[in-house]
């Protein structure tokens, strides 16, 4: 077998010849040539027998490495000049458009993407963790199934912070399938509404509940005319437990303040550190913040008073209630904040007597925390792996990567006759 005949097997590469071969360094340059004659436009599935023109300087790609050595294809390629997009470089089978990368080396970059950290990923594969945001992006937008936004029914909407200075993406989750199928960058009405606004089928006549926070932004998206505004707006039990705990932590830090004022800097300090005793669930506290709780109970207060709130109200949403005994525990609990002289709980307790119905008909519909919950974890984890990324299109493509409708498949495991 000659050695192009051998090499072009073993890149296995669809749709190209390996005309020459040689080594620079670590560096091995394989020079390559199209086998279609007829050339593709990279955007739409125009086909032409006519070529605008050669390019003057060879593409190159960065593929797998081949031992030790870098491995680079290049090839001249045509022009072809598309009715609807112009003179664009013709589309090869083996890389994505406007990529320095082949395919195969960018579905090697993003399967660790989503499994491990970024310095890892950055050393191992040898590219910045910009490129690797970015290689993200162009498989997301690829790869990602079709009809992820088909017959949605019970969707959730949330606003998750990517990076520093008020940076969000607004992520869309099929709370059916439990996965994320839909993001955009941004927090606002105007958000959501680029996903009614997306074209496809009448997806959003279909729909008829959607989990969200207790802000307007994303209810007024849903209500306005051509959206859903059939759709029942849930209040997800995990936002309103999450309102409990920060009316909480403003208790405890107005004792920690008055502590530290009051010229017992000490005993402030030991208090700074009851935050995560308070906040956690009791069945996760280490030994030392067990005992910590045992201490702020001995010493009472409006901080043990603003924590046995906190508590009954997330307790309310951790067992399997039906919707009734929900909906009275609810209403003792407004009571008792409104009536708790904690400025916190008294203002807590108007928010969630504002979004009661919405609260019931999560638990009605069954969209819960324990169902959620699962998912979250994983964004925010994803997301904290994200925030090295200077774009929201890199961090949003990395959530869909993890989170999303799409089977990443490696080099190794697509079929062995590759057409092209
Ligand atoms: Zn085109």
């Amino acid at each position: 077998m000659r050695a192009t005949t051998l090499l072009n097997r073993l890149l296995d590469l669809p749709g190209l010849d390996v005309s020459g071969v040689s080594l620079d360094g670590r560096r091995m340059l394989v020079e390559v040539r199209l086998r279609a004659r007829r050339l593709a436009c990279p955007l739409c599935p125009f086909r032409t027998w006519a070529r605008y023109d050669i390019r003057p300087v060879p593409s190159s790609w960065q593929h797998l490495d081949f031992g030790t050595a870098t491995v680079v294809v290049f090839a001249y390629l045509r022009r072809v000049d598309c009715p609807e997009h112009g003179v664009l470089v013709e589309a090869v089978p083996f890389a994505r458009y406007r990529s320095g990368f082949t395919r195969d080396f960018e579905d090697v970059t993003a399967f660790p993407a989503t499994k491990t950290d970024k310095s890892t990923i950055a050393r191992f594969l040898r590219i910045d963790w910009d490129t690797v945001g970015r290689i993200c992006a162009r498989v997301v937008a690829t790869d990602l199934d079709a009809d992820r936004l088909d017959g949605l029914v019970n969707i959730g909407v949330d606003e998750i912070s990517w990076r520093k200075h008020h940076k969000y993406l607004t992520l869309l989750t099929d709370h059916t399938r439990r996965k994320v199928v839909w993001g955009q960058a941004g927090k606002d009405t105007a958000t959501l509404d680029a996903f009614f606004n997306e074209p496809g089928p009448d997806r959003a006549a279909a729909i008829e509940a959607v989990s969200m926070d207790m802000g307007p932004a994303y209810a007024k998206s849903v209500r306005a005319e051509g959206h859903a505004p059939q759709a029942v707006i849930c209040v997800d039990p995990f936002h309103a437990v999450k309102l409990v705990a920060e009316a909480l932590d403003v208790e405890r830090r107005k004792a920690w303040n008055e502590l530290r004022n009051g010229g017992n800097p000490a005993a402030a300090k030991k208090f700074k550190g009851a935050r995560w005793a308070l906040l956690k669930n009791p069945g996760n506290l280490t030994d030392e913040q067990a005992a910590t709780l045992r201490k702020l109970k001995r010493r009472g207060g409006d901080v043990w008073r603003a924590y046995t709130l906190k508590e009954a109200f997330r307790a309310i949403f951790a067992g399997d209630l039906d919707t009734d005994t929900v909906a009275e525990l609810i209403d003792r609990w407004i009571s008792r904040a409104s009536r708790s002289r904690l400025p916190a709980f008294v203002k807590t307790a108007k928010t969630i007597r504002k979004h009661r119905d919405g609260i019931l008909a999560a638990i009605r519909l069954g969209i819960n925390n324990a169902r959620a919950e699962g998912l979250n974890s994983v964004v925010r984890l994803i997301i904290r792996r994200a925030r090295g990324f200077h774009s929201a299109d890199a961090a949003l493509a990395l959530v869909l990567l993890t989170c999303g409708p799409i089977t990443l498949r490696l080099p190794h495991e697509q079929p062995n006759t590759r057409p092209g």
